[in-house]
């Protein structure tokens, strides 16, 4: 997978080369180019922003810029060849994500969808946020995601598009260590939480593991944490647990919280 974040602020991206996401890119699995949006900026402050049409508090940045630099990375082929090698109009297999927090709410069902995609484009926006044509012009050529990590505001969209692409990217084959981690995770299977977890000392501070963990008995373990995972999921989530025991099961899109 290739994935591209433009943004006013490259250096905020440093996390992508840590960890999982960092060895994912030595191995080749997951390529990620961070650039600089003021580069695609053509007058000699390098401006990214205006004041609002309509009047208004704070600035809304350009379409200019934002045009120029989308054109140039969803050309690229997903190999991570040179942009400079491809003609602006090529692109086709990229989908454009647009962090916003007034898009649909980003899930583990985005992360499954989108893990799918051979090239992934974030934009990440500052101040109040970017033109809304920009959204509207790569709607007609592309496929655009608006998503929303949660329903508060962030002062933009680069963390929003770390915790997208983490997301994403663990659930490529590769990228984690042992793909079974994620069978048993929270939300994975829809309407449930995973179960607390243990290791070892079996006693800390006067708490004590599970002694139905320590058995060895398979049946019972198995037993015992899927009680575990609906409790917890009653506890913090009833939302989710309504929606599972309701009297007729929900559509796989109504499980996966798209509807
Ligand atoms: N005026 C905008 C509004 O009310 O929705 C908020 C703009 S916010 C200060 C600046 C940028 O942060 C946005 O353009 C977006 O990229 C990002 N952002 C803010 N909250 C977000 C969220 N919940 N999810 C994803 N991105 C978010």
């Amino acid at each position: 997978m290739r994935i591209d974040v433009i943004t006013i602020f490259p250096e905020y991206l440093a996390p992508a080369r840590l960890s999982l996401l960092g060895k994912a890119g030595q191995a080749g699995i997951v390529q990620i180019l961070v650039h600089d949006l003021r580069d695609w900026t053509s007058d000699k402050h390098r401006t990214v922003d205006g004041a609002p049409y309509g009047g208004g508090a704070g600035m809304v940045m350009k379409p200019g810029p934002w045009g120029q630099a989308i054109d140039s990375v969803v050309a690229a082929p997903a190999d991570g060849s040179s942009l400079s090698e491809v003609a602006t109009d090529q692109g086709g297999r990229a989908t454009l994500v647009l962090p916003t927090a007034s898009g649909k709410v980003f899930n583990q069902a985005s992360a499954e969808r989108l893990a799918q995609v051979e090239h992934l484009v974030f934009a990440c926006g500052r101040y109040e946020g970017i033109d809304a044509r920009v959204a509207e012009h790569y709607r007609d050529r592309l496929p655009v995601e608006e998503l929303s990590v949660g329903d508060y505001v962030l002062a933009g969209g680069e963390s929003a598009a770390l915790v997208m692409i983490e997301a994403i990217t663990r659930l490529i084959p590769g990228v984690l260590g042992n793909a079974d981690s994620l069978t048993e995770e929270s939300h994975v299977r829809p309407g449930l939480l995973e179960y607390p977890v243990y290791t070892k000392p079996p006693s800390w501070r006067g708490l004590e593991v599970p002694p139905v963990l320590l058995s060895g008995h398979h049946g019972k373990i198995a037993a015992w944490r899927r009680e575990q995972e609906i409790l917890r999921t009653e506890r913090m989530r009833p939302d989710l647990i309504n929606h599972t025991r309701s009297g007729t099961p929900p559509r796989p899109d109504q499980e996966r919280g798209e509807s």
